[in-house]
């Protein structure tokens, strides 16, 4: 029984393999179709200031369509990682929303933009470089750019990555810890890295306010270091006032806005202007 089970296994996961890999090469494949093409998107998703509700910046967020349909970044980066493709799409990225927050401070004023840096990109010996030159080509001025990091990526290589995030602090662009509390962080080395932010993981935020130990934790964390604290994921008006009421700087999630499309950004950009309800930069 057990080798006719078997028997049935084998086939039915090389059938599942078999699929697999093909949805995998046509994603590959339509990948790399998108990158020539340009045919990426960035949708913008606000962040505002827990205390007083107002406009803080913007995470930037890529979307692709693909035969029709949207694939999720959670699917394709992935894959874009493996095959290099996440070189010259992150520098698309990068170059897009730099040239959108140049944009915006131009017409209405200055917001911050953060994009997400993947670990082949901070990898790459060229990248801080790469943006050092993507902020002149547009004009932006650095503190305007936000890199998100996640925890993973960072605290795996610490003392790879090291001097790249020194010299993007150097220029003047703000690091975030993205997925903060889902990884290892060595506290050590947390203490000696050159961030400014630190994102509470969805899955905590999501725990909210029933088990808040790992929001607490992290908010006392920040505090200690000087670093900002930013809430992902914030669904509910329960999780909005604990967060608040924690000290937690900043807050992004569906309660406040799904991610908007750049001219839907750049109304709530102008109207936060307009109505003194954007954040003063202090750099
Ligand atoms: P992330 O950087 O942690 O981004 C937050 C994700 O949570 C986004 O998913 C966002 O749409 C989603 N989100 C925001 N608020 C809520 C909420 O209240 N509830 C729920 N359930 N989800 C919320 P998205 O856009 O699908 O991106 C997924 C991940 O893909 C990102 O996680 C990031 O790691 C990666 N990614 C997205 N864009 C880029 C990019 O341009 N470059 C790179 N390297 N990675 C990217
Ligand atoms: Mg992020
Ligand atoms: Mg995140
Ligand atoms: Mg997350």
């Amino acid at each position: 029984a057990a080798k006719a089970a078997g028997g049935d296994r084998f086939v039915f996961y090389t059938r599942d393999m078999t699929d697999r890999a093909e949805t995998r090469l046509r994603l590959e494949s339509g990948l790399r179709e998108a990158v020539a093409a340009r045919s990426f998107e960035l949708v913008y998703q606000p962040k505002i200031e827990a205390a007083s509700g107002r406009l803080t910046g913007f995470e930037a967020l890529i979307r692709w369509r693909h035969d029709g349909a949207a694939v999720s970044p959670a699917d394709f980066i992935p894959v874009a990682e493996d095959t290099g493709l996440i070189i010259e799409i992150g520098r698309w990225v990068l170059e897009e929303a730099c040239r959108t927050a140049t944009r915006w401070a131009l017409d209405h004023g200055p917001v911050p933009v953060a994009v997400n840096v993947s670990a082949r990109q901070l990898a790459d010996p060229g990248f801080a470089r790469l943006v050092e030159q993507v902020l002149q080509r547009h004009g932006t001025p650095a503190h305007l750019l936000e890199l998100e990091i996640t925890e993973t990526v960072i605290m795996k290589d610490v003392r790879h990555h090291l001097p790249t995030l020194n010299r993007l602090r150097a220029l003047g662009v703000r690091i975030a810890i993205d997925d903060f509390g889902t990884g290892y962080s060595s506290l050590a080395y947390l203490r000696q890295l050159p961030v400014d932010v630190l994102k509470i993981d969805r899955s905590f935020v999501n725990d909210l306010p029933h088990a808040p130990d790992i929001a607490s934790t992290v908010i006392a964390l920040a505090q200690r270091l000087l670093l900002s604290t930013v809430a992902e994921g914030v669904e509910t008006a329960e999780q909005r006032h604990w967060l608040a009421e924690a000290g937690c700087d900043c807050l992004q999630g569906y309660l406040i806005s799904r991610p908007l499309a750049a001219e839907a950004a750049e109304a709530m950009v102008m109207t936060a202007f307009a109505r003194n309800e954007a954040l003063a930069l202090t750099a």
